[in-house]
């Protein structure tokens, strides 16, 4: 995009929104009063960056993204910090990856710098929308969509790339808390060599059958195994995971079909700075329930931008129970949560330099 049409126009909602108390968040459930918008066409690559009141967006009923499926998304968050300043947590990171994820879905490139100031942009004229409460903050959800409106089987001329932003709640209200995780045998996430490890639609709604027979049972959320052998562990819902077995930290290598997730790298740092020995290699479900049945497995946790660290209090894999750290959470698990969350609203202060204020 050249610099003389890399401005971005602004056209202000004149009906703004009642906003929602913020002890009712929820997640995703309310949406700012603007939105950020840019086109794609073959011709003009990326165009008329414009923030516009947040709107439905009017497409074809043949546009690609409804039919096959040709879309990327990412999520990332903005929070207040206790002097009322703003930061964000490494957006370069999001927009890195979602350049991945879109070279994986044969969708054009994005320039990170235009995403990242048309980011900056729609945070200042909807500063108003960040919630301050201990936990909320502002989740922000760029995607890219399909729209060129034929039907045939190929990379679409034309795309739209969309910011919106949803003030969320605090994810732990009461405090954080461990869950009950399935362990999935029968279906899978992904495979090396597919779409695992672009955030793309289609990896959530293949997930959502086993999330919720998982749900039915009485378990938050399900354990993928890898996608040929079902053996070795991958992710755990739409988190990362990671596993202190014996004093050593153990998360899945990054193999093609795991999603890079950035609070998994932070999570990695972090061990690192503090000398924790932290390892990424295959970590099979059979070696990590003998850590289990022989009490090295010490705790278990899921990783990711929406909770941070989600600790896993037991687990069943065909049947076979194993309940880890008493069923409570771990010290490691609250110390980096604590960490974490530290350094993302300002209470803590970030050696890694990973705070965009
Ligand atoms: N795995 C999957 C499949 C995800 O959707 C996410 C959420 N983006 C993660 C892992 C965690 O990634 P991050 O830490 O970047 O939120």
């Amino acid at each position: 995009m050249t610099a003389a049409n890399n401005a971005i126009s602004i056209e202000r909602s004149l009906n703004k929104k009642t906003k929602p108390a913020q002890d009712q968040l929820g997640f995703g459930i309310y949406f700012t009063d603007h939105m950020f918008v840019m086109d794609y066409s073959v011709e003009r690559e990326w165009h008329n960056p414009r923030i516009t009141p947040y709107q439905p967006i009017v497409l074809d009923p043949a546009a690609k993204v409804f039919h096959y499926g040709q879309t990327i998304f990412e999520g990332l968050k903005a929070y207040k910090t206790e002097d009322g300043g703003i930061q964000l947590f490494r957006p370069r990171d999001n927009f890195a990856r979602m350049n991945r994820s879109n070279d994986r879905m044969s969708v054009p490139e994005l320039d990170i710098d235009v995403a990242i100031a048309a980011l900056e942009q729609l945070i200042a004229v909807d500063q108003d929308w960040i919630p301050d409460l201990p936990g909320t903050s502002l989740y922000i959800r760029p995607f890219v969509i399909a729209t060129q409106a034929t039907l045939g089987v190929s990379p679409s001329e034309n795309y739209q790339f969309i910011i919106i932003m949803s003030p969320v709640g605090a994810y732990y209200p009461e405090g954080i808390n461990p869950v009950k995780i399935h362990v999935e045998s029968h279906y899978v996430r992904a495979v090396v060599g597919g779409v695992g490890e672009a955030k793309t639609a289609g990896n959530y709604a293949a997930a959502l059958k086993s999330q919720q027979a998982a749900k039915e049972e009485g378990y938050t959320q399900v354990l993928w195994l890898d996608g040929t052998q079902h053996k070795y562990i991958e992710e755990v819902g739409s988190m990362n995971v990671f596993f202190k077995i014996n004093g050593t930290v153990v998360t899945p290598a990054l193999n093609g079909s795991i999603l890079a997730g950035i609070t998994r790298n932070s999570v990695i740092q972090l061990l690192k700075h503090w000398d924790v020995p932290v390892e990424e290699r295959v970590l099979s479900i059979e070696e990590l329930y003998e850590a289990g049945r022989n009490g090295t497995l010490e705790e278990a946790f899921g990783t990711g931008t929406a909770a941070v660290i989600s600790p896993i209090g037991e687990m069943n894999w065909n049947g076979e129970k194993l309940v880890i750290s008493e069923g409570v959470t771990g010290q490691l698990s609250k110390s980096i949560y604590d960490t974490l969350t530290g350094i993302q609203t300002g209470a803590v202060a970030d050696p890694f330099g990973w705070v965009k204020k």
